[in-house]
């Protein structure tokens, strides 16, 4: 009997925690349910890439904030053409600090109706998650900062700053239209800030636990080469050794064979030793050492997960391939992407020259393309992450904020390069071994978007007020 008593008073003392505990870690009811209709506005229009438009979902975004009274004179809308708009929005604070800039891409990776289990431009709810394109990467910050921005005018919050929010064009894939590089260039005042806070850095867990918040104030560059053979070609009834697609297949497994050195840097080192004190299993002994520069440790990391091989080198990858031109002829043209994903530290010269080593053929030519930019890390302010520490620890308490170096590239890079330090950070969870972003099937957990909206929501606020 005292046995059942003790577990009802368990169960109970349970109830009542996680009960306030999720009284914290969401908005109310009609906030929740703004932020899920913006997003799903957001997700459903096809913003691809390469065959949609962003310019819709700015639209989208700009209606909302007329909805809430916004001013005409405080909402912009523009972009390097018709396709590609983004929105910008100014919530007036006192002016006694300079603004921050919330910035999130509206434009998604390209998404096959047949490469899904379902359609990815719906947002569909199911076991617990939102799936769709865009869900992930970068459509919940996008509406979570409509949202939130609302909801501030409807309290009559009065910050310290002026809060502006950038919606952007064309992330994915660089190109010509990118939304913060026109924007820099051609309204640079719009967007002119102390810092940003951006995509980039969120939440990990692993195995439905929660492990860290991660805070992003570095990024890798990318840089892509192509890779081409050459050859006089001839008829295919009378094959020669010397083939173009043999010699690029040969040189494509080369580069599958090789991998980067493997290093730590100074933002990496921190990560591995705050994931050592998280960590209770097997990998704990490894991080830790990796953070001290073991190179045993970190060949055990790199093989145990993609994010952490990710981590720890620059990585090259063929993406794209292309070659012959008739079903009957010898190709003349064999080529292929390779797309890389360089650490701060990495010059593009390394790379380019790594490359040729490691392929050995002079008849594979290794071009660079465009002109990739290497971007600075951001200073670590102390009021940002003070702030992030708190916020995260109010909702999450116990958790940890881990200073990142992301492997993807984000919009952030343009920002620092031009001289507004911005910072990865979400408050999305997402499971640290199942990152569907630009893949099939990208989802976001329901309760993580919400805890995600509220997280943004205490954070914006906080460091949108001057210190007290
Ligand atoms: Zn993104």
């Amino acid at each position: 009997m005292p046995k059942v008593k003790n577990l009802l008073h368990l169960a109970i003392t349970l109830f009542v925690s996680c009960a306030s505990a999720s009284a914290q870690t969401t908005r109310s009811e009609p906030e929740r349910q703004l932020a899920h209709d913006i997003y799903k506005e957001f997700v459903e229009i096809q913003s691809g890439f390469t065959t949609g438009t962003t310019t819709p979902v700015a639209e989208a975004a700009a209606a909302r904030l007329r909805a809430a009274g916004f001013p005409e004179s405080d909402i912009f809308l523009g972009g390097a053409n018709p396709k590609k708009g983004n929105l910008v929005v100014r919530y007036h604070g006192t002016g006694a600090l300079k603004p921050i800039l919330l910035l999130a891409h509206i434009d998604v990776v390209e998404a096959k109706r047949e490469d899904w289990s379902m359609d990815p431009f719906q947002l569909i709810e199911r076991d617990g998650y939102f799936y769709g394109r865009g869900t992930g990467d970068d459509k919940a910050q996008a509406a979570v900062w409509i949202a939130n921005l609302i909801q501030y005018k409807k309290e009559g919050f009065k910050p310290d700053r002026d809060i502006i929010v950038a919606l952007t064009a064309d992330e994915e894939g660089g190109g010509p239209y990118n939304g913060v590089a026109w924007l820099l260039k051609n309204h640079r005042e719009l967007i002119d800030a102390e810092f940003a806070l951006n995509e980039g850095g969120w939440g990990e867990s692993a195995g439905g636990r929660r492990i860290s918040n991660d805070l992003q104030v570095s990024e890798k560059y990318v840089v892509n080469f192509r890779l081409e053979v050459h050859n006089k070609g001839g008829h295919s009834s009378m094959p020669v050794t010397d083939n173009a697609i043999y010699r690029l297949a040969a040189a494509l497994q080369h580069l599958a064979n090789f991998g980067f050195p493997l290093k730590t840097n100074e933002v990496t080192a921190a990560y591995f030793q705050q994931m050592a004190k998280i960590e209770t299993g097997p990998m704990k002994e490894d991080l830790a050492k990796a953070a001290k520069g073991s190179q045993e440790s970190m060949q055990r990391l790199a093989a145990a997960t993609p994010a952490f091989n990710a981590t720890l080198r620059t990585t090259c990858v063929a993406t794209l391939l292309e070659g012959g031109h008739a079903m009957n002829a010898l190709p003349q043209l064999a080529a292929a992407t390779v797309n890389c994903r360089v650490l701060p530290e990495d010059s593009v010269e390394y790379v380019h020259s790594t490359l040729q080593r490691v392929i050995a053929d002079d008849q594979v030519s290794v071009k660079l393309l465009g002109e990739p930019a290497p971007g600075p890390a951001s200073a670590m302010r102390p009021d940002v992450l003070a702030a992030v520490s708190r916020v995260t620890d109010a909702l999450w308490p116990g958790l940890p904020v881990v200073p990142i170096m992301v492997m993807g590239a984000t919009d952030g890079k343009a920002l620092r390069i031009a001289g507004i330090p911005t910072y990865g950070v979400q408050g999305f969870f997402f499971d640290r071994d199942d990152i569907r972003f630009h893949g099939r099937d990208e989802r976001m957990g329901i309760q993580s978007f919400y805890e995600g909206h509220a997280f943004l929501y205490d954070l914006v606020k906080l460091l949108s007020k001057s210190a007290r």
